[in-house]
């Protein structure tokens, strides 16, 4: 039987419940447990693909076509496994499923309430990845604040669930906050105290509290938490601000919270951790040897969440190329035809970002543009790659309004369009291309080389496409279409082979990369960036 960890967060949200989670998954992997790790939003919304980056962050994508929640990334990285829809479940989910139900008639004439009702549905979500057999562990981080009026059928669902399969095989872990006032030069614990007696007052006693401080807990504030909020001293584990996410299993580490997590779920273990990769990836990421500067040119810049994985892949990719990344925000809106050489001449090389819409798209071109004519090295990621087709259109193939039909739609040159099976859908949620397609890459090109082999498996988030009756014109012209789906005919990258590196992809690389596994898109770039 599988044990259950459940993750709730305390004091204020943007704590990191996700990189938590995900890096005592970590240490429990490396002590041989087979983990996974389920994120429960409570939120309306069916799942987080509708919502702007600006409320959300990243819409991260799973395998099986799933709009998740950030936090898969992280587990993902971390893990070095997949996740699936199962894996992240919003409110919105859990209702339409009860309310589905209801309309069949399934409930025999009963009243439909949030218990027993949606409280079912969540627990049997909550057990539905661990029924499959193939974990020692689940973990369930719950997205929100213990407090938060949404949050609470889940805490119920937790309650009750412990109930169901024993205490011995469930474990609840509260995040909070023990803030420093400087003014009085303490850590106060009163917020945690209070958290604490939220969590009680719905039935349920924290097993472990990790609280996160700017300062180290001293003895006598891990015993006064110890004491105020009901467990073991060695049960209080700090966690300090670090100076990167892929530091906090050590930290974790350090402080013994995976044994503790261990005796407490009555685990065996064999006696250390393998953790040597991740050792030698945060000794390789500490101590770079070169640095560069790449420049991400998109329109949500204002928000590091929005492009977290691209971010997290160069961060991947510059550790295998021993090399720091330095990643320049660039607004897309800021850049025109006059400042772009400015804008870009310090760069080694630059991303243009995925994305929706017209805003912003011209100084996309422009960077595009620049890059093409300078031989700067260039990485075009779904919109990306569209806006380096239609500028290769309007400047190499001299086609003037060449444009997407996303942003002019009476375009005369539609070289970008809306894909046959998305004509006639109107609906916004869950209805794009998603998922991972296979791809055939032309033997012999930059991108085949690049991975070194000829048939890829990539997740696609989109509704446009290359349209191929511009196909041989591109060709003709320079524009190699190396990367094909063999099924669907679409193309899926483009490469100009005269360049330095001029390489754009129609799906998403970035959700791929992981700290076991650099993407290899992402890893030439950056060695190209760095060696010229
Ligand atoms: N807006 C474009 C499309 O739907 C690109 C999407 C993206 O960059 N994820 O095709």
């Amino acid at each position: 039987m599988a044990k259950y960890i459940f993750v709730t967060g305390g004091v204020t949200s943007s704590l990191g419940k996700g990189i938590i989670a995900a890096s005592v998954a970590k240490l429990l992997q490396a002590r041989g447990f087979s983990v996974t790790i389920q994120k429960f939003d409570p939120y309306i919304n069916v799942d987080p693909g509708t919502l702007n980056p600006y409320e959300h962050g990243e819409c991260y994508v799973t395998d099986d076509g799933a709009e998740t929640d950030l936090d898969l990334g992280h587990y993902e990285r971390f893990l070095n496994i997949p996740t699936s829809q199962a894996n992240n479940v919003t409110t919105g989910r859990i209702y339409q499923t009860v309310i589905n139900k209801e309309r069949e008639g399934a409930y025999l004439g009963k009243t439909v309430q949030i218990i027993p009702h949606i409280t079912d549905e969540i627990k049997r979500r909550m057990l539905l990845i661990a029924n499959t057999g193939d974990y020692d562990i689940v973990i369930t981080e719950i997205g929100g604040t213990v407090g938060d009026i949404e949050s609470l059928p889940y805490i119920e669902s937790i309650r009750q669930l412990r109930w169901e399969l024993g205490s011995q095989n469930c474990l609840t872990i509260h995040l909070t906050l023990v803030p420093y006032l400087s003014a009085a030069r303490e850590l106060k614990t009163k917020p945690t105290q209070h958290s604490v007696k939220e969590l009680l007052s719905a039935g349920i006693q924290p097993d472990i509290l990790v609280c996160r401080a700017e300062h180290p807990l001293t003895q006598s504030i891990r015993k006064k938490l110890s004491l105020f909020c009901n467990l073991a001293p060695t049960a209080v584990i700090q966690a300090l601000d670090a100076a990167s996410i892929y530091d906090v299993p050590m930290l974790m580490l350090k402080e013994k919270l995976d044994l503790t997590v261990i005796s407490m779920l009555n685990l065996t273990t064999k006696v250390t951790p393998d953790l040597s990769k991740w050792k030698s990836f945060l000794e390789f990421m500490k101590n770079p040897v070169n640095e560069i500067k790449i420049g991400l040119v998109g329109k949500y810049i204002e928000l590091q969440d929005a492009y977290k994985s691209i971010l997290e892949a160069f961060v991947h990719a510059g550790v295998a190329n021993k090399c720091k990344v330095n990643v320049v925000n660039i607004s897309s809106e800021e850049i025109t035809g006059k400042n772009v050489n400015k804008k870009l001449k310090e760069l080694n090389g630059i991303l243009v970002a995925p994305g929706f819409g017209e805003r912003g798209i011209e100084g996309k071109i422009q960077a595009i543009k620049y890059s093409r004519e300078n031989n700067l090295p260039f990485f075009g990621i779904c919109l990306g790659m569209q806006c380096a087709v239609v500028e290769f259109a309007r400047n190499v193939l001299k086609l003037k309004d060449a444009a997407s039909t996303e942003m002019i739609e009476e375009t005369e040159h539609p070289v970008i369009d809306l894909m046959e099976e998305q004509k006639g859908i109107n609906k916004k949620g869950g209805t794009m291309r998603l998922g991972a397609y296979p791809c055939n890459l032309q033997k012999g090109s930059k991108i085949a080389k690049i991975y070194g082999k000829e048939d890829i498996y990539e997740r696609h988030r989109h509704r446009y496409e290359f349209n191929n009756e511009y196909l041989e014109h591109f060709k003709d012209a320079g524009l190699s279409t190396a990367g094909i789906n063999p099924e669907s005919n679409l193309v899926e990258t483009i490469e100009i082979f005269d360049h330095k590196w001029f390489v754009a992809v129609q799906f998403h690389p970035e959700y791929k990369s992981t700290v076991e596994n650099p993407h290899p898109l992402f890893v030439d770039f950056v060695s190209t960036c760095l060696n010229g």
